[in-house]
């Protein structure tokens, strides 16, 4: 691309960096609204990060009402007000479906294309957007974005320097690098006079103090409860599927859970009940229906019974019994132990596995420092904001591409507002 030479200085009126969800409806939004774009995209292509989500299917929005919507945002809710209700899900289904992409509802509200292709999200708005004018480059890394004598100066990595009334910062956070997300729009919300809250890793697999997690490495338990109570409050309590791993423990209930911890992990009681369908009650009927029926056999024999037989013998070892232990010699207090242990087996959190493996960024361009009815930063006039480069997250579902998707479309609209009035 020749920089410089392809637009004079007044040409473009919003310049939007990264070609993600964000950055693509954004930059449609704007063109729609009568503003000149250009969308600068790092990436051979665009949506890298699209063709990886919801395995390659693309769970592209959640089609629940508002208020169960911003339920699924654990922090920062109350700044997305005005885009998703401006923006919400049906938005998105219905540009999806002008655009050429058909979309159905699957269990748990979770929208996905008829096609179960995510590249048909990315080809729509791709689409969309060439329809609609903006100049798409590929290939582009930003790297710096000044605001002078009231234009924005867009520096490239490769050289050479773009000018727009104004832009829509939509980079992404930084999950996956891979894909692009490299926390570049970071440095640019910094250069610009904001703040960015603490990163880390949010549904992503936590790291646990036991270490008998490893030796259990790859096997996963299905229909457990994973519950965490922080003093009075139970911050979480979902059954489903979970897996243990190297590093501690992972699979779907635990991602979500990594999305409900606050920072202070210390302080939050993990338990796992792997017999959530009986009362406490109930398991040590069972236990002691068991036993009785097996008296010359060893607790392995039962344990089999109660867990996967790789379990068993970490199990027992957890209730300071040896699984070799005769069912005879059991106790009342040990097998009170057992029926313990089987229901809440604590599982103590250190904290995430690193951000680069996480499916989204916790942290991200400080929501107090940009205006929520209009995505545009509160520090540098003219300069917005849209998608995970935010702090702003939520939990597994479809809701963290609405959020990229209602962020841009309001920054889109703002931005090609704020250059019609500027
Ligand atoms: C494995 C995985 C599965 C997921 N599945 C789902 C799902 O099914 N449903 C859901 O709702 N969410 C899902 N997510 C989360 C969701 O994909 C993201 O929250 C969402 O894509 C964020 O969109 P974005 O546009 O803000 O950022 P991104 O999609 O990350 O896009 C940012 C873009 O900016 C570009 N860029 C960065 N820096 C520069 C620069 N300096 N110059 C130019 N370009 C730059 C990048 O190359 C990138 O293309 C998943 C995430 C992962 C990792």
């Amino acid at each position: 691309m020749s920089t410089g030479s392809m637009w004079a200085k007044t040409e473009l009126d919003v310049i939007v960096i990264g070609g993600g969800a964000a950055g693509m409806m954004a930059a449609l939004q704007a063109a729609w609204a009568g503003a000149r774009v250009a969308l600068l995209e790092k990436n051979e292509k665009l949506g890298k990060k699209i063709y990886i989500t919801g395995k390659g299917r693309c769970n592209v929005t959640n089609a629940c009402d508002t208020e169960d919507f911003f339920r699924q945002v654990p922090r920062n809710s109350k700044f997305l007000n005005a885009a998703v209700r401006q923006f919400g899900y049906e938005d998105v289904t219905s540009l999806l479906s002008m655009l050429g992409t058909e979309t159905k509802v699957e269990r748990g509200n979770r929208v996905f294309p008829v096609s179960d292709k995510a590249s048909d999200v990315t080809r729509a708005l791709a689409r969309g957007m060439k329809d609609a004018g903006v100049q798409v480059e590929l290939n582009t890394a930003v790297k710096s974005v000044v605001k002078e004598n009231g234009v924005f100066a867009v520096a490239l990595a490769q050289g050479g320097m773009l000018y727009a009334k104004s832009v829509i910062v939509a980079t992404g956070g930084l999950s996956y690098p891979s894909t692009g997300c490299t926390g570049d729009g970071y440095a640019f919300a910094r250069e610009n006079g904001h703040t960015i809250t603490p990163l880390c890793g949010s549904l992503v697999g936590l790291t646990i103090d036991e270490k008998w997690p490893k030796l259990l490495m790859g096997l996963s338990l299905k229909n457990v409860r994973v519950s965490a109570v922080q003093g009075k409050k139970k911050i979480y309590d979902e059954q489903g599927e979970m897996l243990f791993t190297h590093f501690g423990v992972s699979g779907p209930l635990i991602i979500e859970l990594s999305s409900h911890m606050p920072d202070d992990f210390a302080s939050v009681n993990v338990t796992l009940d792997m017999k959530p369908a009986l009362t406490s009650e109930q398991v040590d009927l069972r236990l002691q229906r068991e036993f009785s029926e097996n008296v010359r056999k060893q607790l392995s024999s039962v344990l089999v019974t109660l867990m996967p037989s790789r379990m068993g013998p970490v199990f027992a070892q957890l209730c300071g019994l040896s699984p070799e232990q005769p069912i005879n010699q059991i106790t009342r207090e040990q097998r009170m132990t057992i029926g313990r242990m089987l229901k809440a087996l604590p599982l103590h959190v250190t904290g995430t596995r690193p951000i680069e493996e996480a499916i989204v960024t916790r942290g991200g361009v400080n929501v107090l420092e940009v205006a929520p009815g209009t995505m545009m930063s509160k520090m540098t006039e003219g300069l917005f904001f849209a998608g995970e480069v935010l702090d702003v997250d939520a939990h597994t579902g479809g809701f963290n591409l609405q959020i990229a998707f209602s962020t841009g479309a309001l920054a889109g609209r703002s931005a090609a507002a704020y250059t019609e009035e500027a």
